[in-house]
């Protein structure tokens, strides 16, 4: 089967994009899991190089996941796969399903040889976005339910106002 395509910001990766990453993974002979600009989010918590540490680390045990950046429209970034590829994106609810279905539709227009594939959301994670942990954060919550081990002192202390 082809590759997937899991764009998004991951200002930070949760245990949400985890679970749909190691499924996916299950599907897919690749995953590339593609950190984008927060296109319309401001000031991330994170750079985007530090994403993509973050994100290959929590990774690193899926030996068919890989992880990259791309600054342009995913549909032409699509086309970068000879062997081609399909976009893959978790659904939580009603709200994802009305701006995913959109993106999903522009995507094809761009790229007419480009699908989208929703993962539904697992049901414990449904309401967990990177927004709400760094809310979280904000407020020194315990983390563990909602990201990685891995990265969770780099949220916390980030959210504390450490800089690196
Ligand atoms: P967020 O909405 O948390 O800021 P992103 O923009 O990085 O996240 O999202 C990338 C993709 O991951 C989107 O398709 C989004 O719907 C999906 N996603 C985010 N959180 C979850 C979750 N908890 N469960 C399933 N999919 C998710």
């Amino acid at each position: 089967m082809k590759t997937a395509i899991y764009p998004g910001s991951f200002d930070p990766i949760t245990l949400g994009h985890l679970n749909i990453i190691r499924r996916a993974s299950g599907i897919f002979e690749r995953v590339v899991v593609c950190i984008m600009k927060n296109a319309g989010k401001h000031s991330p918590m994170f750079t985007r190089e530090e994403r993509v540490e973050m994100a290959r680390l929590v990774t690193q045990r899926y030996p068919n996941v890989e992880v990259t950046t791309f600054d342009g429209l995913i549909a032409e970034y699509a086309r970068t796969f000879p062997e081609g590829a399909v976009i893959v994106k978790g659904l939580r609810a009603n709200t994802d399903f009305e701006n995913e279905f959109q993106m999903a539709l522009i995507n094809k227009k761009i790229n007419p040889d480009l699908d989208t594939m929703f993962l539904t959301a697992t049901q414990k994670y449904t309401f967990l976005s990177s927004s709400v942990v760094k809310e979280l954060a904000s407020y020194g919550a315990d983390l563990s339910p909602f990201v990685p081990c891995e990265i969770i002192d780099d949220v916390m202390q980030r959210a504390a106002g450490n800089n690196p």
